[in-house]
This record gives C-alpha cells, sequence and structure tokens, in this order.
C-alpha cells in the first residue's frame, strides 16, 4: 500500500470524506484497492513490516483506520486509529485493556444498553464502577480517584449532552483517562479528541456506514501507550473486522457528508413537526433551539445526529404508530439510510416510558417522510376510539 496522500486537513467535511484514507493513485489500480482477503501473508525469514498474519492486521483495515483517522483528528499525525469488528469490541477493548481489579470507572446511567453488561463483567473482574446521568455534568461528583471517564453524548437513546471539555479537565487534573462513545454524533458531529479526549470510540454500524448492512467499530485515541493496549486487546481477543466489512465501511464514509446533511437536516424538520402534536411529550433532539441539551451540544457539536426521541401517551399508542408507518421500518439500531423507530421499552433494558419512541430519520425526502409521521400519529389514535 502506498502513502498517505498530501495534507486533506483543510478542506471541508465533504471533499475530506469522498477521499477519506485513499492511497495515492497508482495506474491501472482502483482508487479504492478492493478488500485484501488473506490469513497470512507471505513472510520469508524475519518478521517485518506490518503484515503477517490476519488476526494482527490487513490492509483494508489500514486504509480504513486513515480514513477514520482523518475524520477523527483532521491534520494530526499522533492519533492511532483502530477498527474492530463492532462497537462493542471497540468499547470492551478500551475498558478491559486500561482497567485493573481495584481501579475505578464512571459509566453512564442512561448510556447504551449493553454497558450494564459490561458493568458486571467489569465488577466479577474487581473493578469498581460508578455511574452518573449524562446530563448535567453529573460525572463530576463520582470522579474522584477514578482511572476512567466513559462519557456517551449525546446518549442513546435519550439524547442528553455533557460538557466534554468541562469533563475532560477536571478528569485529567486527577489522572483519568477520558473516553467518548462518538457513535451517535459521528466524526462530522463531533470530534471528541479535539475537545481533549483521550479516546474517541464508536459503533461503525450506525451512521458512520449508514446501510444497515455492516457491523463494526473503532477506537481512535492520541496516547500511544494506551492506544498499544488497545491494539493487543485486539490481539488477544480477535475482535476483528472481516475484510469485507472493513472495505464496505470505507466506501460508505464516501458519502457520509451527503447522508449526514441530509438526514440531519430531516431529524430536525420531523422534530419540529412532532413538537405541533399534542400527544407528543418528552420530545429530544439536540438541535433544536429550546432542547435542554441544544447550549452545551451547540459549544461541541457541528452537527446534532439524525435520531429524535419522544414519548407518546400508552404502550398501545406506539405500537399503533410503528404498525401505521408506510416508510419508518419498525427496527433497531440507527443512522441508516432508511429511516427506522422502535418502541425502546421492548428491550427491557432503558428507563424509559412504555410510549417512548426512539426514531432514526433516513435520506428519504423530508415532505414524504413527515407526511408519514403525521398520518400515523392520526390513524394511531383514530384506532383507539
Ligand atoms: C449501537 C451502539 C453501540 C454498540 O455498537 P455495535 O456495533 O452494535 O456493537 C455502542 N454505543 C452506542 C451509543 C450505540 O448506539
Amino acid at each position: 500500500m502506498t502513502d498517505i496522500p498530501k495534507d486533506r486537513s483543510r478542506t471541508g467535511d465533504g471533499t475530506r470524506a469522498v477521499r477519506a484514507g485513499l492511497p495515492e493513485p497508482v495506474k491501472h489500480e482502483p482508487t479504492l484497492p478492493g478488500p485484501v482477503f488473506a490469513a497470512h501473508f507471505h513472510l520469508p525469514g524475519e518478521v517485518t513490516g506490518p503484515y503477517s498474519y490476519g488476526r494482527d492486521d490487513n490492509p483494508t483495515w489500514t486504509l480504513l483506520e486513515r480514513a477514520i483517522g482523518e475524520l477523527e483528528a483532521p491534520g494530526r499525525d499522533d492519533v492511532e486509529t483502530l477498527v474492530f469488528a463492532s462497537g462493542m469490541a471497540a468499547i470492551s477493548s478500551v475498558l478491559f485493556s486500561q482497567l485493573r481489579a481495584g481501579d475505578a470507572v464512571v459509566l453512564p446511567s442512561d448510556g447504551y444498553q449493553v454497558l450494564p453488561l459490561v458493568r458486571a463483567q467489569l465488577e466479577a473482574y474487581g473493578v469498581e464502577v460508578r455511574t452518573a446521568p449524562t446530563g448535567g455534568d453529573a460525572q463530576l461528583e463520582v470522579l474522584d480517584g477514578a482511572r476512567l471517564l466513559w462519557i456517551e453524548s449525546p446518549s442513546n437513546p435519550g439524547l442528553d449532552v455533557c460538557d466534554i471539555r468541562r469533563l475532560v479537565q477536571a478528569a485529567h487534573a486527577q489522572g483519568a483517562l477520558v473516553a467518548v462513545d462518538n457513535t451517535l454524533a459521528t466524526p462530522l458531529g463531533q470530534r471528541p479528541l479535539e475537545l481533549g479526549a483521550d479516546f474517541s470510540v464508536a459503533s461503525g454500524t450506525k451512521q458512520l456506514t449508514g446501510h444497515g448492512d455492516v457491523l463494526l467499530g473503532y477506537v481512535a485515541g492520541r496516547n500511544a501507550e494506551a492506544m498499544a493496549a488497545v491494539r493487543r486487546w485486539r490481539k488477544i481477543v480477535g475482535a476483528i473486522s472481516g475484510p469485507m466489512e472493513a472495505w464496505l465501511a470505507h466506501r460508505s464514509i464516501a458519502t457520509l457528508q451527503l447522508r449526514v446533511d441530509r438526514q440531519n437536516a430531516t431529524a430536525l424538520a420531523v422534530a419540529e413537526a412532532l413538537r405541533q402534536r399534542p400527544e407528543v411529550s418528552g420530545l429530544r433532539y439536540p438541535g433544536l433551539p429550546d432542547d435542554p441539551s441544544h447550549k452545551t451540544a451547540a459549544q461541541q457539536m457541528r452537527r446534532y445526529g439524525c435520531v429524535v426521541s419522544f414519548t407518546l401517551p400508552t404502550r398501545a399508542r406506539a405500537e399503533r404508530f410503528l404498525e401505521a408507518l408506510r416508510l419508518v421500518e419498525d427496527a433497531t439500531s440507527f443512522g441508516g439510510v432508511r429511516s427506522t423507530a422502535e418502541r425502546r421499552r421492548r428491550w427491557g433494558g432503558d428507563a424509559v416510558p412504555e410510549g417512548f419512541i426512539r426514531m432514526s430519520v433516513g435520506a428519504e425526502d423530508p415532505e414524504d417522510l413527515i407526511a408519514d409521521v403525521l398520518r400515523a400519529l392520526d390513524e394511531s389514535a383514530e384506532s383507539a376510539e
């Protein structure tokens, strides 16, 4: 593989996204080299160079890791990015490589629904787990003596936001590392490393790849020693991305800015339409000027995401609403070009009301989507009579 081409850190997001991670052009070669399927590489004699065994490294990962690195930390060459089999593989690689028995860690109490399982595992290994809600910077109160602060902002599914710069400052002042789950924002919405965090961790399964057909995760970090431990963890656990998934992800990043701008603009329009409806309560979208998250979000985010959360009066009403939608699939996950929505309580994990809906806004025409949502709200009310 060839070297990283000239500096793209000063271009716009769209320009950077379409070229992110591409090697210098080579005559008769494709712009984005195809996936390299290899369990092992020719390795005569001494072990030199990066590619020897497919669990340790792969040229298709290398290009994708460069692409994500260029988006998470444009213009910085002190940042290392590692891709993983899934967002959970990436999250676990940071937590389990950095924490030892006797350490304390601060996790969000309102974060991704698998975190309670991670918590139980950490506790089984003798790590003290403290939790705090995302909004209001409540993490500050439980930070004392912690080794790692884990932030999820905006939080999934409640869409609360915390002041990342402020929390990083407090954590670093007492020697704690900070990791930010950047899944919901994507690197075009928020760049945690520039806000001071040590790790930006994300699921690439969501809006980063955006087509609902790939599971992927990554860790970008600027602390070389910590990242060496994360890399070692990937090798030990073997939670590696397949070359095909890595290649699909890289191909999808070319359209990231297009998708994000379209989906996020429509998400704001959907939120504005929902707020007119008397049956909708607890409407949350960080891009709404009067959302409780907006002030802090505006200080640290450049785009506000494609997820809108709201609550309908009852479980039955929410179920009828989801069933009445024609352009929005009842499915979990978020960030894809096809809109999805679900009643979050069906999983049992999140502390949300029975009628709580998390909607992921896709790339459909905004008028079509809003009309579908409003019609489904009307129909779900009528059938209650
Ligand atoms: C989906 C998600 C994850 C987990 O990612 P997977 O790719 O499904 O393993 C982690 N954090 C957040 C905020 C998520 O939304």
